[in-house]
């Protein structure tokens, strides 16, 4: 007997219904769901998507775009789930149909090695990630001669900067320096010969970095017969946390649903957070009037997510925001426990604090799962780190140092990416050079000599010597995919070995990282999709040098703000609520850059639902910017919250200062030390 249809709409409320309701035909108009953190947008869309399936549209026809992976395979699962109670256990399989569900990038790349035929690519291309791009501006500079020209030629990652925020943005060169990079001004003639040479380096090597992911698929859509085609292909188009796209991405947009028609956008205006990526938020406001008739809109402001004193802690933090965001959040989820604004001494006062408090959540039955310790950047967690190590608290951090940056790792990944697409000079530019007694020099002069050439007939560098043939052997192997994949990975790793032993003196624990990174491989079903993958949407660094915790063991998150969107948890952590932290870079920072910082803060408070913790080390140590150097500075709270706003929480102090006699242990036991400041007035 068939299975008693459940109400998968009976828990939504009216505005989420109407979300999901609206229209389930290909030809239905867009729609625009604008709402508050915490409102149930993700959570709307993931209902939209199993209603439609459900109404009769084919799941291989809709392309979801997210804002990671991990949200993109979230969402994957919450289709799946509703779809199995929804229509029994073919829903499952139905969610499974979901196989356009990633970020622009993964889909954007997808889709250009399908069409690459069209449009002149050559689809065997490799990816630049940003470490990768950044050594061939380094190259192409030196080729010019500019940084011998000028000592201060912008460095190649400014001058990476500079080129991704002129495609992002779709802006003018000089209005780019004009607004976001002043003092490279004078340089501008030599960024424009910089980055057109940067162009040619990229095609002749056959690779695409990032930004070319959606500034080539942008073309590619804006010839009408190949954007028919495409658009085509999906009969709904639904995109999460639109208020970060930048215009790129709206231009793909627009280009694959001209009229809008099975276009659905959500996000959150009040929580944009990556102009620096240049994001606008005007794609959010301006998206219903791109269309005529005009998308629909739908405001929602429940939010089911925290409780009333966090909600209008944020509410107040956002309240002061120089833009008018106007929706204000309600929830019925009451509570007792303010926010807590905690006051430690240092750093290290800051992870006692934190690791002391998990853990007695943890005693008290929160699972570690089910906390956050959230930070402005990667590098504030450092203290934490240690301190959870000690304690062995297990973790997993987001956001910060890949795994795939190790140089080790890279180095694997350089040589299969060499195979995979010869051309590819940075990768081998890095390969060469493993081979001892071959430097930059030797290894440009091969490559040159070798031009588009078979690896395996390469002249062989004068001193590389002994080690020649079983390089040559190995890339030979690879070239002619000798071994299938994955096991192909087993042999760069057992060519690679002594290299690392020669290389490093801990090639013990590296040598797990490479065991670990063929496990990952293993999940691949070519090379190809592995390294595209991997490049794309790396796996976060753990705790635990053998490897990720396992799915069942339970863990702690560590995240930058920035990578924390979208999520829940029960308690939050949110490290260095400090001036010089949050925001930022007080004196370089322009009212609109310090605006971004307080949404930032905003997006971190709304992560939490029933408990916050926002932590004030009095002194903090900083990676100095412009020359300043590293040193400790003293802080003050956030300047996002003012003395008007903190009745919204409530302030304690770590450790309590005790009335112990005077002396030189005197200074242990308070968070706050004047004397402190009274240095730190004069730093
Ligand atoms: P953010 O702006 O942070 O991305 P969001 O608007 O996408 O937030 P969701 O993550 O979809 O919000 O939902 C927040 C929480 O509220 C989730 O735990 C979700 O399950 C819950 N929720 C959403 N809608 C409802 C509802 N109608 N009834 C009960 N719970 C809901
Ligand atoms: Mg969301």
């Amino acid at each position: 007997a068939p299975a008693e249809p459940v109400d998968y709409l009976a828990t939504l409320n009216e505005g989420q219904r109407r979300a999901v309701e609206h229209g389930v035909g290909a030809g239905c108009g867009p729609l625009l769901v604008i709402a508050g953190a915490g409102s149930g947008k993700t959570n709307t869309l993931a209902h939209r998507v199993v209603h439609l399936i459900a109404s009769g549209a084919d799941p291989r026809r809709i392309l979801l775009l997210t804002f990671s992976r991990r949200a993109a395979s979230e969402m994957i699962r919450r289709v799946e789930r509703l779809a199995a109670r929804v229509m029994g256990p073919n829903g499952a399989v139905l969610g499974e149909g979901l196989s356009w569900a990633g970020t622009f990038h993964a889909v954007g790349a997808r889709l250009l090695r399908e069409h690459a035929f069209q449009i002149g690519l050559d689809p065997t291309f490799t990816i630049h990630d940003r470490e990768d791009a950044a050594d061939l501006m380094n190259l192409v500079r030196h080729e010019l001669g500019l940084s011998k020209k000028e000592t201060r030629f912008p460095t190649k990652n400014t001058c990476l900067d500079i080129y991704s925020r002129v495609v992002n943005a779709q802006d003018e060169l000089e209005a780019v320096l004009k607004s976001a990079f002043p003092w490279c001004l004078g340089a501008a003639e030599d960024l424009r010969s910089l980055f057109s040479a940067y162009v040619e380096a990229k095609l002749g090597n056959n690779v695409l970095d990032y930004d070319d992911l959606l500034l080539w698929w942008s073309h590619m859509v804006a010839e009408p017969m190949i954007a028919a085609d495409i658009g085509a292909r999906f009969d709904h188009v639904l995109v999460d946390e639109y208020q970060d796209t930048n215009r790129l991405q709206a231009s793909i947009l627009l280009a694959l649903k001209p009229d809008g028609r099975g276009l659905t956008v959500v996000g959150d205006d009040a929580q944009s957070i990556y102009s620096f990526r240049a994001a606008t938020i005007r794609n959010i406001l301006d998206f219903p009037g791109h269309f005529s008739p005009p998308a629909e809109i739908v405001t929602l402001d429940r939010n089911y997510r925290s409780t009333q004193p966090i909600l209008n802690a944020a509410n107040a933090v956002i309240g002061l925001a120089s833009e008018r965001f106007t929706k204000n959040l309600w929830t019925d989820r009451q509570s007792s426990e303010l926010p807590q604004l905690v006051t430690v001494k240092d750093e290290a006062g800051q992870a006692d604090f934190v690791a002391t408090r998990i853990l007695e959540n943890r005693e008290a039955g929160m699972t570690l799962k089910a906390q956050a310790v959230l930070f402005r950047t990667s590098h504030h967690s450092g203290p934490l780190e240690v301190e959870l190590v000690r304690r062995n608290i297990p973790f997993v951090k987001f956001g910060g140092l890949k795994f795939l940056d190790a140089a080790h790792v890279k180095d694997m990944l350089a040589i299969l990416r060499w195979a995979q697409n010869p051309r590819d000079r940075v990768a081998g530019f890095r390969v060469l050079q493993l081979l001892p007694g071959v430097g930059p020099t030797s290894a440009a002069r091969v490559l040159d000599a070798a031009g588009t050439g078979d690896i395996a007939e390469l002249p062989a560098p004068p001193r590389a010597g002994a080690d020649w043939p079983a390089f040559a052997e190995l890339t030979g192997h690879l070239r002619s995919a000798l071994s299938p994949w994955p096991a192909e990975i087993g042999h760069v790793r057992q060519w690679y070995e002594p290299h690392l032993e020669r290389m490093h003196e801990d090639a013990v624990t590296r040598r797990a990282d490479l065991l670990q990174l063929e496990q990952i491989a293993a999940g691949y079903a070519s090379r190809e999709r592995f390294l595209t993958e991997l490049t794309l949407d790396p796996p976060s660094a753990t705790s635990d040098e053998a490897g990720a915790p396992t799915r069942d063991e339970d863990y702690l998150i560590l995240s930058t703000i920035h990578s924390s969107k979208g999520q829940e948890w029960k308690s939050v952590f949110v490290l260095n609520a400090v001036d010089g932290c949050m925001p930022a870079d007080v004196a370089a920072g322009s009212p609109a850059e310090l605006e971004e910082e307080r949404r930032l803060l905003y997006v971190a408070m709304t992560r939490a639902k029933d408990s916050l913790h926002l932590m004030m080390p009095q002194r903090f140590f900083t990676h100095g910017q412009h020359a300043q150097g590293d040193r400790h500075v003293y802080a003050n709270r956030t300047r996002f919250i003012p003395a008007r706003i903190l009745g919204f929480f409530e302030q304690t102090m770590w450790p309590m200062a005790t009335a112990s006699a005077p002396g030189p242990a005197w200074r242990g036991t308070a968070a706050i030390d004047l004397k402190d400041r009274m240095r730190g007035m004069w730093r």
